[in-house]
């Protein structure tokens, strides 16, 4: 075992005979959606710190392809860390972790597993159903609904039919201060994953979605604009 994955868990350590969970066998799954700098991350980050803290053995897992901010841990973009397992599938971490609980004398149990960036994970819905349905396991996930295009970004929705729960945050849209639901794509490139973060993304409400999605030209115009707009707007709120 790497020390990765033994800070990844909880030091309440279990050794028990089988694949059992913590909470009975009930498994949940929750999903966080959102647009870019939406703050998934922190609160996906907020909630497995919430379980860990009342014991339960955690564990977060992140695409090996974002690589932005640390390769062993889950950074959120206002840079609050928790280690993490960064694989290229979920399928090579149930394969880990099958391996872990048939070691005899050194058997943890997770309750909760943490997926960040869940987009990136072509087999996410096998592996929650799985863990939920199966192993007892508590999944709480975070990631893109949508890319830049606002079409369906991996897997990610199709695990909505399946979760207990689902939380759509919203961010700042970067050109009127506006609640953002999507993000905008600052460059030409059309590829589907291009891993970024300010340099290449932002997040911006309908209207300027649609604008600023005609082109980048347009919308650096509309940055300039939007940011002078969204001055005028806050100080008439501040008036207000
Ligand atoms: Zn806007």
């Amino acid at each position: 075992m790497s020390q990765l994955s033994l800070t990844a868990i909880n030091g309440s350590t279990n050794h028990r005979a089988g694949v059992v969970s913590n909470n009975g066998g009930v498994g949940e799954i929750h999903v966080i959606l959102g647009p870019m700098f939406a703050g998934k991350t922190t609160e996906l980050l907020r909630r497995i710190k919430s379980e860990k803290s009342i014991g339960r053995n955690v564990v977060m897992i992140k695409s090996s392809k974002d690589t932005r901010y640390a390769v062993d841990s889950v950074v959120s973009h206002d840079g609050v860390k928790f280690p993490c397992w960064a694989l290229p599938d979920l399928a090579c971490f149930r394969k880990k972790f099958g391996l872990m609980l048939m070691t005899r004398y050194c058997e943890i149990i997770l309750d909760v597993i943490g997926i960040d960036e869940a987009q990136f994970f072509d087999d996410l819905y096998e592996f929650c159903c799985n863990a939920a349905d199966n192993d007892g396991k508590t999944v709480i996930l975070a990631g893109l609904d949508g890319d830049y295009l606002r079409r369906s970004f991996g897997s990610v929705l199709d695990v909505v039919p399946l979760a207990d729960t689902v939380t759509k945050l919203t961010a700042r849209c970067e050109f009127c201060g506006k609640r953002a639901f999507f993000t905008l794509r600052k460059t030409e490139d059309t590829r589907t994953e291009l891993i970024g973060g300010a340099e290449a993304y932002m997040p911006v409400c309908r209207q300027h979605y649609v604008k600023g999605h005609t082109g980048i030209g347009v919308a650096k115009t509309l940055l300039e604009e939007g940011s002078k707009d969204y001055q005028e707007i806050s100080s008439v709120e501040a008036k207000a």
